[in-house]
This record gives C-alpha cells, structure tokens and sequence, in this order.
C-alpha cells in the first residue's frame, strides 16, 4: 500500500504549472501574478491637493485668526480633473478640490472649513506651513519602484493599485482547466426519475465545485455509463482541450471498473493508499494529459480530492498557500480509527474554544455529514483510538 504523503507527490508531480499569461484586470481577480510588477509611473502622478478648499501661499496668510482672518482674491476655481494647469500669482487664492493639481507657486493648501467658503474674495481663519495638505507626486509610489512581488495573489488592493498604476492587464498564472468525469450505469440526472437500483449523480457538481474553489476552472462532462468504449469516447472528446482529468468511480476491487478496465496500462498506474476513506486512488499520464481517478463513494471522492488534488492544483497554479489552513484542536468525543491507515473524518470545529465536535460514521456515503462539517480531522496511521480531550490535526475547508 502507498501512504498518503506518497500518493500526494505522485499526483503533485503529475499537474505541471501552467504558461503565465496576460489577463485584463476583470478576468484577473484571485489569481497569482507570473512576475514582478514595477510601476511605470509615480503615484501620485503630479502634486495634487489632499483638501477640499484654497490653493496659496503659506507666507500670505501669516498671522491669519479667526478674529484676524486674512481676505485673498480668488482668481481661479481648480476642480479635479483641470488639466491646465494656471499658476497662482503672491497674494491671491485658487479654489482647489481634493485631486487637483497644486497650481504652480501655491505651496499650502486651506481646507474650505478654515475660511468662509468665498467664491470671489476668501476669508481664512488660519494659518498654514508651507507643503500642508499637499499630496506629493510620488509619495506612494516611485517609477520603478516594485509594488506587487511575483506570487502575490490579486485581490481588490491589489488589482486597484494595478490600475491606478496604469495597467490594463497583468501577467498572471492562469487556471488550471479541469474536466470532470463521473462514472456509473447507475447514475441518473438530478431532475430525472429514478427506477429502483438507481442513484442520482453527485460527484460531478461537487468536484467541479471544488476544482472552482481551488482556483481552477472546471468543465463537467456528463456522466458516462460503465462501459469502457463509452467511457473512452467522452475521454477523447474533450483531452486535448484540458490540463487535468478527474475521473470518479470505477476503480475499486470490484467487476465492471470502468476507470480502471480502459486506463490500466495506459500510463495510469492504480493503486491502494493507507487512508480511511479513499482507499482505491489512481493516478498518470494518459496520452500526455494528467489523470487522476477518484473513488465513487461521494465522501471518498471529495477528501480524496482534498488530500490530492487541491494541493497539487493550487502548487501549480503558484498559490503561496497551497495546503488548507489546520489547527490542533481537542476532541470532545472519543474516536476509533484503523491502524495503519491515516483517517479524515468530519467535523464542527468552535474556534473560541479550540475543540470540536466529530460527526457522522467513518462510512464513505454519509455524505450529509461532510455536507455539515466544516473541517476535516487528521488522525495518523498509529493512532487507533483517541479519547475525548486528545488532541488532533483539522483541517479548515470551507
Ligand atoms: P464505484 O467506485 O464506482 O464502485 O462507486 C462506489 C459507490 O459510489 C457506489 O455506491 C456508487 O453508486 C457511488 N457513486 C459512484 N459515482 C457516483 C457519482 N458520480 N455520484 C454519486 N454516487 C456515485
Ligand atoms: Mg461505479
């Protein structure tokens, strides 16, 4: 049998990183920029007022009070957005608005709250040192400076700063394209009726959802019906458009393995990993394109995707946090778990305290429970019995 952190590496080497590639802004969001970006352009660009009020000179209102306030001309009115850019003449005030440029020979600005708000001839109350309420070109930012670092993933400060700097784009590692390939003669779509013996299909939904949520994209391919040449032919249609195939069912101990009957042998080496649940795991490169094979049993299939395939999607696509955040948790009930085998089961995790709760059976189809759950819980391949109060590894997932 393979271990865990064994099977982890075969499928991490297996997904290779994806060419970076230019995205606009939009289509940027969340992923992870390709290479250092360094600002074209100063931010701010040019000396602008921080206030809304008057543009002078510090040195004509020395002395000003509100019981002695000094009276200036007003010779021009700057909204944000003037691009002509007037100088401003010793002895007179320009109404200025918060982002206009600083006229050319002003060096303070007065907010309007420290004058009578005057459109011809202002009344200040204040006094002001030179360079206050000014907003320096380049105080942000130099030209050249480096702003993001390579690996940084794009979030709205981020992706703002990109665009105040200029950029339309950026050059980012672009998702990873995963089609998802449910396997079963059982298996009936949702919305249809079932006759006895049949099963509505589940795993489709729920790995594409998770291959989304790792930051991929995921194309769902309909089920197909255990039949090798079936299954082979929904394969083809779509592997030369994708990076990883994920197939689930098909490849346990059992007859009628369709996984297993057409990949075997075929670059896809099937194996057994010490783990509860998610025993029957397979992984290769079929025809050149990356294929890892999941168990059908629901639960199976998603930690098994959560153990494999989400790290070694996110290291691929260059995501600084690749593992799902875990603490040392206590657990409030006692648990069993085989030896030699690493178990996941499902848990409630209370934050404030630091415990948490197992729920539901060890069983790989009681999927409501994992639907309840909000962490995993790592119980290594020593350990057979825990007490309440022992400690143990959960993992965050969401
Ligand atoms: P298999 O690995 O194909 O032997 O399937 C193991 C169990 O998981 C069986 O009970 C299947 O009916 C169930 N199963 C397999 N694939 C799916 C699927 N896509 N949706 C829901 N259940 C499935
Ligand atoms: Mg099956």
């Amino acid at each position: 049998m393979r271990t865990v952190a064994e099977h982890q590496s075969v499928v991490a080497k297996l997904i290779s990183p994806p060419e970076p590639t230019v995205l606009s802004l939009e289509h940027a969001a969340g992923r992870v920029l390709a290479r250092d970006l360094v600002a074209a352009r100063p931010l701010p660009a040019f000396d602008n007022s921080a206030m809304d009020g008057y543009a002078m000179r510090a040195a004509d209102i020395a002395g000003a009070s509100a019981t002695n306030p000094v009276s200036l001309p007003v010779v021009e009115d700057v909204p944000a957005g003037r691009v002509d850019g007037p100088a401003l003449y010793p002895g007179t005030a320009h109404r200025i608005m918060t982002g206009a440029p600083l006229p050319a020979g002003a060096d303070t600005v007065v907010q309007v709250e420290a004058t009578d708000g005057g459109t011809e001839i202002v009344a200040i109350h204040e006094t002001r040192e030179p360079g206050q309420h000014i907003r320096r070109a380049g105080e942000d930012v130099q030209a050249g400076d480096t702003v993001l670092a390579a690996a940084t993933v794009l979030g709205a400060a981020q992706l703002g700063l990109v665009a105040a700097l200029g950029e339309p784009a950026v050059t980012v590692v672009p998702p990873l394209r995963v089609l998802v390939l449910s396997t079963g003669s059982e298996l009936v779509e949702p919305g249809q009726p079932l006759v006895h013996g049949q099963i509505h299909e589940s795993n489709g939904v729920m790995l594409a959802t998770a291959v989304r949520a790792a930051g991929a994209t995921a194309e769902q391919l309909h089920f197909v019906a255990d039949d090798v040449d079936e299954f082979l032919q929904a394969l083809h249609s779509r592997l030369r458009h994708v990076d990883l195939v994920l197939t689930s069912g098909g490849v346990s101990a059992g007859a009628y393995e369709v996984v297993k009957d057409a990949l075997a042998g075929q670059g896809v080496e099937f194996v057994k990993v010490a783990m509860q649940p998610g025993m029957p795991q397979g992984a290769g490169l079929f025809d050149g394109v990356p294929v890892v094979t999941l168990p059908g049993n629901p639960v199976s299939s998603l930690v098994s995707f959560e153990v494999f395939v989400r790290p070694a999607l996110r290291a691929a696509m260059g995501f600084p946090d690749v593992s799902r955040p875990a603490l040392r948790a206590t657990l409030t009930e006692a648990l069993d778990s085989p030896a030699g085998r690493r178990q996941f089961r499902r848990g409630v995790l209370d934050r404030g305290t630091a415990t948490v709760h197992p729920i539901g059976p060890p069983a790989s189809h009681f999927l409501r429970w994992m639907a309840a759950s909000d962490c995993l819980l790592e119980l290594p391949e020593d350990v057979t019995h825990l007490e309440p109060g022992a400690e143990v590894n959960a993992w965050l997932i969401d």
